[in-house]
């Protein structure tokens, strides 16, 4: 997981953007390694993951957006307080447009 993280930091990194942090749950109550299997809040729908960025990064959650394409993940979002915003098709320019659209500049979290 974490040459995979690497990688995708450098492939964004020569586009000029950059992530600040990558947040994964790694559990699932029936999981075949045991020391992942167990229910948690990091799991969809849990705001956990959420949770720990916003300790960690000092980030207003109340001023943040999701862009997912899936049902779980928006849940997750609504879970946190973040906006979430269902991406069904079209670029990811449109859909960050559309977010920040909705709120002004200074107010969207584009960390
Ligand atoms: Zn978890």
């Amino acid at each position: 997981m974490a040459d995979f993280h690497e990688r995708l930091r450098g492939l964004l990194l020569e586009e000029n953007a950059r992530i600040d942090g990558i947040y994964h749950c790694p559990h699932h109550p029936e999981g075949e390694v045991e020391r992942y299997r167990r229910a948690c809040d990091c799991r969809r729908p849990g705001s956990g993951l959420f949770d720990r960025a916003r300790d960690e990064m000092g980030i207003d959650l109340g001023r943040s957006f999701l862009l997912a394409d899936s049902e779980a993940a928006l849940r997750s979002a609504v879970a946190a307080g973040v906006q979430p915003i269902l991406v069904r098709a079209g670029t990811i320019d449109e859909a960050v447009n559309l977010a920040l659209s909705r709120n002004t500049p200074s107010e969207a979290t584009t960390r």
